[in-house]
Formats: C-alpha cells, sequence, structure tokens
C-alpha cells in the first residue's frame, strides 16, 4: 500500500499515519519529522529548513525532494509507505510521478478552519519521537512526558496563532490544489476529521479496508 495522507494543518495526517503504519505494517514518511530531526541534529538540510519552518513557510521543493528521493530508496519502502505532509506543492507531486513513484491512493482529511486553530493551540509533540499529543483530545499517561518513549513533550514553535493562519494560507494557495491534482487521477478519498479512532476508522471505511 503505497498511500499519501494530505489535508490541512493539524488534521491528524501525523496522528493517522502513526496508527496506520502500525495497522498495516508499513513506515510512515514524514518530510516535518525528518526536517525536525534535521534541526535538531544542526545538518545541512537543518539549517537550510529551520527559517521557513519558524515563519510557518513551505520549505523549497528541492530540498523536499531530496530527502523524499533518500527515504523512498531505502529497504522498509519496498513494501510500501505513508507519506505525511508530503507532497505539498504541484511541483513536489509531478516530482514524484517523474521518479516514476505511484500511489495507490491518496487520502485527504477535511477540517474546519476553528477546528484547527483549537486543535493546534492544545496540541504537544514529543521533542525525541515526534510522536503527537493534544492536551485535551489525546492527552499523554503522564503530563509532558511521551507515552510511546518517554520523552519530553514540547510545543511547536510553529503552533502559535500567528504562524498557524500563515501556514494556513500557504496550505490554501500551495497544497489544496493538490486535492484536484489527485482527483483527476482517481485516486482521490476524502474523509471527514473526528476523534482519532472514528477518523481511523473512515480512512480504512475509505480504503475499503476492514475494521
Ligand atoms: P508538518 O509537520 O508536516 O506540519 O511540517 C512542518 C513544517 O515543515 C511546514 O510548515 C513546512 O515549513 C515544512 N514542511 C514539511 N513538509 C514539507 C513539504 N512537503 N514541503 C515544504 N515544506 C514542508
Amino acid at each position: 500500500m503505497r498511500l499519501i495522507l494530505l489535508g490541512a494543518p493539524g488534521a491528524g495526517k501525523g496522528t493517522q499515519a502513526e496508527i496506520l503504519c502500525k495497522k498495516l505494517g508499513i513506515p510512515t514518511i514524514s518530510t516535518g519529522n525528518i526536517l525536525r530531526a534535521a534541526i535538531k541534529e544542526g545538518t545541512l538540510t537543518g539549517l537550510k529548513a529551520k527559517s521557513y519552518i519558524d515563519a510557518g513557510a513551505l520549505v523549497p521543493d528541492e530540498v523536499i525532494i531530496g530527502i523524499v528521493d533518500e527515504r523512498l530508496a531505502q529497504p522498509d519502502c519496498q513494501s510500501g509507505y505513508i507519506l505525511d505532509g508530503v507532497p505539498r506543492t504541484i511541483a513536489q507531486a509531478e516530482a514524484l510521478e517523474k521518479a516514476g513513484i505511484r500511489f495507490d491512493a491518496v487520502v485527504s482529511i477535511e477540517i474546519s478552519e476553528e477546528e484547527i486553530l483549537r486543535r493546534m493551540s492544545g496540541r504537544r509533540v514529543c521533542e525525541a519521537c515526534g510522536s503527537s499529543y493534544n492536551v485535551e483530545a489525546v492527552p499523554p499517561r503522564r503530563e509532558g512526558i511521551c507515552d510511546n518513549c518517554g520523552g519530553r513533550l514540547i510545543q511547536r514553535k510553529d503552533d502559535t496563532p500567528e504562524t498557524v493562519r500563515e501556514r494556513l494560507k500557504v496550505y490554501h494557495t500551495e497544497t489544496e490544489p493538490l486535492v484536484d491534482f489527485y482527483a483527476q487521477r482517481g485516486l482521490l478519498r476524502s474523509v471527514q476529521s473526528s476523534t482519532r479512532e472514528e477518523t481511523t476508522q473512515a480512512i480504512l471505511a475509505a480504503l475499503g479496508m476492514e475494521k
């Protein structure tokens, strides 16, 4: 199964990708997580990406395409993968096509802007493994501590209200056109973002998979 998860920031792509990768036994490739890890490690890619991420802007396509090419070439991607947060522009989607990469389905997770702003103010991520929580909807078992790895939970710098508004603007202009792009290719399945469990069920149903 080669799957793309599309959706506005805060729609729950990362959370659903984590759940689906366990259920389907395939890796998730999250460019956001890869970039945050690169920033933490202080690599050249991290240095290039940091100012864009902090401003809520998109990292240049060539940086992203390089990251994805390299990641998809790894052996664990042979039996499938879930792309979370990529492609985010038509140019990225075209680069994937040009590289001969084909997908089985593209799931678009739909959500209102009001709900996005509410969710993102409560979002916390693990600084060690990138797992995502929400102080209201999906709290960790111990406050401030990751259930998966015991790492520290932090609020992302780009989850502040001003940066979220900028990211939403960028989403509408740069990423939303991908909905039509994949609809034209007959790959698009749209689901409504709801609770974590309901959204997972809706995605599995949209993919024609049993619970
Ligand atoms: P995310 O964790 O997916 O919300 O990504 C966080 C930030 O990383 C985005 O706001 C962008 O600055 C950058 N980013 C992640 N994925 C991409 C991508 N495919 N193209 C461009 N920028 C990206």
